[in-house]
């Protein structure tokens, strides 16, 4: 997950560059589709689909102050990156 982060770090910090850089940015983690669906309900940290039902925790990462990544944990997933 670190890594699908940092690439997509980098990939925003040059569009946002070839944009003319003053704005804010909010982009997904991992794979998106339509609300409910399995792209849309999958954990990006271990890819679970998390049915209808479970909780699929929210992620916000601010790696830049105009940047915001988003994603969803599984339960069992946020547990390991919320005990840390
Ligand atoms: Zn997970």
């Amino acid at each position: 997950m670190r890594q699908r982060l940092a690439e997509r770090v980098e990939r925003a910090v040059r569009e946002r560059a070839a944009a003319g850089g003053d704005v804010a940015v909010v982009i997904p983690l991992g794979r998106t589709g339509a609300p409910g669906s399995e792209q849309d309900r999958s954990c990006d940290r271990c890819g679970t689909y998390v049915p209808v039902g479970t909780e699929l925790l929210m992620l916000v990462f601010a790696p830049e102050p105009w940047l915001r990544v988003v994603g969803g944990l599984c339960p069992a997933c946020w547990t390991r990156e919320a005990g840390r």
